[in-house]
């Protein structure tokens, strides 16, 4: 087995790994907040809904019992007229008369009342309406976007799958002692085991490597490590 043979099979193997990685973050992170977040807007939508049909219910509510309030004060009315005509003296005649008129002044007010209450009805309609609109709109985009994130989430796996596949073949032609130092590192370097030396200093910390060290990467005797980060060091030149 021969480094300058072995490195420049791992460092085409973390292309791959590195595609499997980006692809993994997106289906396990960026993906479901996404989902998380379709799940709080259509959250909102339903309260929003909800809101108005609350609205809308107690409003209703309050026009029957308006409605009930006036027909009971009419049948009153009613029975008082009725009584108008059966009285025997001035004096109890005027008194019915006013109980009449203020029976008559109760009822306007409760009339009043009512078509307050009507307006208020289609005001609350009218609002709902217009969000009605917007809540459409907005559900239809929350569902196209859903369905975009299934279907993401579908085409990373058959990519994903592709490339564990394509792994499996490349990892058969690579030294099992190397590959398993790269693989043990890769764990832990966040997709990143292998980095190439970019002006003498570690491609991914930036750390400024001594001449001893580039001698050694350069005699492939040994894997090389940054002595920062932790890296498998390699100078692309000396691969090509
Ligand atoms: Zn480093």
């Amino acid at each position: 087995m021969s480094l300058k043979d072995e490195i420049p099979k791992i460092v085409q193997l973390q292309e791959i790994d590195s595609r499997i990685y980006n692809f993994a973050q997106e289906k396990n992170i960026k993906i479901p907040q996404s989902l998380e977040q379709i799940k709080d807007e259509s959250e909102q939508i339903k309260q929003t809904l909800s809101f108005f049909e609350d609205k809308i219910k107690n409003i209703q509510l309050a026009k029957k019992n308006k409605e009930l309030d006036l027909a009971a004060k009419e049948e009153n009315m009613k029975k008082n007229q009725a009584q108008l005509y059966q009285l025997k003296t001035n004096k109890e005649y005027k008194a019915k008369l006013s109980e009449i008129g203020s029976l008559k002044a109760d009822i306007s007010t409760t009339e009043d009342d009512l078509l307050t209450i009507l307006d208020e009805i289609d005001s609350v309609e009218s609002d709902f309406q217009k969000q009605k609109k917007e809540i459409d709109g907005k559900e239809r985009e929350i569902k196209n976007k859903e369905a975009q994130l299934r279907n993401a989430i579908k085409d990373i796996e058959a990519q994903m799958h592709n490339l564990e596949a394509k792994r499996q073949r490349f990892c058969g032609q690579i030294d099992k002692k190397v590959l398993a130092k790269y693989e043990q590192l890769l764990q832990c370097r966040k997709g990143l085991a292998l980095v190439p030396v970019s002006n003498s200093n570690c491609g991914a910390c930036h750390l400024a490597l001594t001449h001893q060290k580039i001698n050694e990467i350069k005699m492939f005797n040994n894997l090389v490590f940054c002595e920062n980060c932790v890296r498998i060091l390699y100078i692309p030149d000396d691969i090509c």
